[in-house]
């Protein structure tokens, strides 16, 4: 079985984690490109490479002296190197990183040197090839990805290559410039080098086991999702879980390649299959839960909205006008109601009021603030009869107002609306119902 596998910074911090890395990858024959982040915080208040390089790079952009601080960097990598063992230095490749900053090749290029560095220690380490993404992972002139280009060039060197360490997090544009991914982009280059080279599964290694039911600090020990599809996946990520960044999952999918999340300090744990459709029925009914705070909702009633054609449109042509985007739209018959972010609202309210008014006529406009959106997801609540039932049994008893709820057509979600304060025990009340008691 053919892999790729991605190592986050936390399992790249020091040596000791760079030998857990090394004993996983040897354990398995499959593992042949490996994708590593740059070396991330080994303690709580530590700094993670990629931040000390724009910080650093910053200065050069004052034009103030930066020595000390690249010196600063250059030491996590020498740690790391002499705890290995490794019969390689880093001098010159420092050498260069500090003319090019001095000559302002960019943050990009700065933040990148975390993950190529990093590449080049884990290639000398396993005595894997080390492939620059500089040269194989392309991107248009407007910023965005260029697949195409990409997976030919990428895919023609990986067929040729038995074994290779590829940094994560950057690529370059067409001129050779530097490009890096948004932050935690090491996931997108394990996504885009799975799909270029036809591998069977894409692990991704970091620190915890793979998705939890609910956030951690709400729910004390959550169990793991085993698997979840991708669609479900988006609908949670959306609210606010994060273990992966948003666009590793268009990549492989496209490919049908499932990922694993996987822990780099428990090895022995299953962590949580992506894939995208599944015969296993998730163990609950739900596969998770995931919530924001800090909305607020328009409800706007006006008699006869049912019939008025174009009423909708002219209500949201209100919010774009003012540059706000809307997160849910449940409507009733003669009202509908908008959940805008509340920090991005604030500020424009009178003026999207006013243009309601004059836009769209409605009798009258009703607003809600500090309100809490709670996703309900899974694949399991299209066959389960009484989900929302239990849902709204198990809010009742914890004495919380439903604000709203909404179901998608897909059957895959619920959202409901709460006030802020009972964001928390929301959240507890469905786990409990659905993981805990499973009434
Ligand atoms: N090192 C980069 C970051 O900190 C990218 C990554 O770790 O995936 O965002």
């Amino acid at each position: 079985m053919k892999k790729v596998v991605k190592f986050g910074g936390s399992s790249l911090a020091s040596a000791e984690q760079f030998k857990k890395v090394g004993e996983i990858i040897r354990a398995d024959e499959g593992r042949r490109y490996v994708i590593p982040s740059a070396p991330g915080k080994r303690f709580n208040e530590d700094i993670k490479v990629t931040d000390m390089l724009y910080q650093c790079y910053a200065l050069a952009q004052e034009g103030k002296n930066f020595d000390k601080e690249l010196m600063a960097i250059k030491t996590r990598y020498d740690e790391i190197i002499s705890g290995l063992e490794l019969n390689l230095s880093l001098d010159e490749e420092f050498e260069i990183i500090k003319r090019n900053f001095h000559e302002l090749a960019g943050s990009d290029y700065a933040a990148s040197r975390g993950e190529y560095l990093n590449g080049i220690v884990m290639a000398n380490y396993l005595g894997y090839e080390f492939i620059d993404a500089a040269d194989y992972i392309f991107f248009h002139d407007d910023g965005t990805y260029n697949p195409v280009k990409t997976e030919e060039i990428l895919g023609i060197k990986l067929d040729e290559t038995e074994r290779a360490v590829i940094p994560g997090f950057y690529g370059s544009y067409d001129d050779g410039r530097v490009k890096t991914f948004s932050r935690g982009g090491s996931d997108v280059t394990g996504s885009i080098v799975a799909a270029a080279a036809k591998v069977d599964m894409y692990e991704n290694w970091t620190d915890v086991s793979g998705f939890l039911i609910a956030d951690p600090r709400i729910i004390h020990n959550p169990k793991t999702i085993k698997s979840i599809t991708y669609k479900e996946l988006r609908e949670l990520a959306y609210m606010g879980a994060t273990v992966l960044h948003e666009d590793a999952i268009f990549p492989v999918r496209k490919e049908g390649i499932p990922i694993n999340i996987k822990n780099t300090n428990k090895p022995e744990d299953e962590g949580t299959m992506i894939v995208e459709s599944t015969c296993r029925s998730s163990e609950y009914t739900i596969t998770g839960i995931a919530g924001k705070k800090g909305f607020v909702s328009i409800n706007i009633e006006k008699d006869m909205m049912n019939s008025e054609i174009g009423f909708g449109r002219k209500v949201l042509e209100a919010f774009e006008k003012h540059g706000i985007s809307f997160e849910h739209m449940p409507s009733g018959i003669d009202t509908m109601t908008i959940f805008v972010h509340q920090p991005e609202f604030e500020g424009k309210e009178q003026q999207v009021l006013a243009d309601i008014h004059r836009l769209a006529h409605p009798d009258s406009i009703d607003i809600e603030s500090d309100l809490a959106l709670i996703a309900v997801v899974g694949r399991g609540m299209k066959a389960a009869k009484g989900t929302a039932g239990r849902i709204f049994s198990a809010l009742a008893h914890a004495r919380i107002n439903v604000k709203m709820i909404d179901q998608g057509s897909s059957e895959l979600n619920i959202i409901i609306g709460v006030k802020n304060c009972d964001f928390e025990g929301a959240i507890k009340s469905i786990y409990d119902i659905f993981v805990e008691t499973q009434l």
